[in-house]
């Protein structure tokens, strides 16, 4: 049977897997292990040295070549160390061009480390493709996308970007971390490079630190896997290990979360002391219908303002809040709440924050797979008080 016709349920539990060689295991095992007994120098049985790989990561990576539709998947101690990778393939004097409304910590990796060795980084609203244009030139290098942006909830529409950056012939890479390949498949769409923060939805329990990287392309998988073994950025067995386990349920979890989702979206929506919800799905959300286009659904990260609202508003809200938790991070089974002006944006500076409507009173949801009316009970009493 091949594997890779199966479709996407599938594929989350047995992408890319086959039973342990040793005893059958159904689940790989941990391999922790550094080194492997060679019977001659070189006469080993794939494995040298676990920078280099880990039967454990390569289960994991086979797995996320499989869920994302690519060929080669690569496994990195964070996300931000995925990301760092695809950097490193840019050169003094490259120019790549970045959503403008991104994840903090890209951000801070492209400008206050990247910068430095003369990357150059344009942010734009990536809405309006006529941005993007306006700043490609013959040094550009890379395009990189984050879509649902964060946490502005904008939708970038990953086709018609893929087809200006082949025009061009400049790499594309989508960070893939809110939408998942559940919802939305970046390489068939015409990406080059798939990145993950897998501590999120993909792990999916809160327990793990994890990047990834998944590409079609083998010439660009070999330059990847150099940097990879050469820079060493790598995860260990374990977290290979919970990651897999999380991926295993993917699909299941991402239907109840875009349920809950929507259900929170919309109690938001249609309170009187609530101003601005921020969610996809909504028709009226200005990138409604490339979202419906892309994406399978439009999951659970919502971001929201009160009504006259300001930082001090915004941050008694998130310490009302019982059910949701107050923390870093999203896509955990729990429900998460963050306040990006003090939190997960406080590394932008405000008027560059504020230029892409990231305000001081916005409030940023993680909508779990708990009831949704025990989170909506928990939202209505933090809101109303
Ligand atoms: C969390 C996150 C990252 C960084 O990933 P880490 O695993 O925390 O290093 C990158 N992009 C997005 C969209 C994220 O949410």
């Amino acid at each position: 049977m091949d594997k890779r016709q199966l479709k996407f349920n599938s594929k989350a539990i047995h992408g890319g897997q086959a039973p342990d060689k040793a005893y059958g295991a159904v689940m790989p095992p941990i391999y922790q292990t550094s080194t492997y007994a060679q019977t001659t120098p070189g006469g080993h049985m794939g494995y040298m040295y676990s920078r280099s790989a880990n039967p454990t990561r390569t289960a994991l990576e086979d797995s996320l070549a499989s869920i994302e539709n690519g060929t080669f998947g690569m496994a990195f101690g964070s996300g931000i160390a995925a990301i760092d990778a695809v950097m490193k393939l840019m050169n003094p004097g490259d120019e790549v061009i970045a959503t403008s409304d991104i994840y903090g910590g890209s951000y801070r990796i492209f400008r206050k480390i990247y910068e430095k060795y003369g990357v150059v980084f344009h942010f734009v609203g990536m809405q309006d493709l006529e941005e993007i244009k306006a700043k490609v030139n013959s040094n550009t290098k890379l395009i990189w996308v984050e879509t649902p942006t964060n946490p502005m909830m904008n939708i970038v529409d990953i086709k018609r970007v893929s087809q200006l950056a082949k025009k061009h012939h400049i790499l594309f890479a989508v960070d893939n971390t809110f939408a998942t390949p559940y919802l939305q498949l970046p390489l068939d769409l015409g990406a080059d490079i798939v990145m993950h923060s897998a501590t999120k939805y993909l792990g999916g329990h809160s327990d793990v630190v994890l990047g990834a990287l998944v590409v079609k392309d083998k010439d660009l998988a070999d330059q990847l896997y150099f940097i990879q073994n050469a820079s060493g950025a790598i995860c260990g067995p374990m977290d290979s290990f919970l990651v897999l386990r999380g991926i295993k349920t993917l699909h299941v979890r991402m239907q109840r979360h875009c349920e809950n989702g929507r259900a929170v979206a919309q109690f938001l929506a249609d309170h009187p002391k609530i101003d601005k919800v921020y969610w996809p799905g909504f028709p009226d959300h200005p990138n409604h219908e490339v979202a419906k286009e892309q994406m399978k659904d439009f999951g659970a990260m919502i971001s929201f303002v009160p009504k006259g609202g300001d930082y001090q508003d915004a941050i008694k809200i998130v310490e009302r809040l019982q059910l949701f938790t107050l923390a870093e991070s999203l896509g955990g089974v729990e429900s998460l709440a963050g306040h990006p002006a003090s939190m997960s944006h406080s590394g932008i500076p405000k008027e560059e924050r504020e230029k892409s409507g990231v305000v001081d009173a916005m409030i940023r949801l993680s909508v779990g797979i708990e009831d949704s009316d025990d989170l909506i009970a928990d939202l209505r009493r933090a809101i109303e008080h």
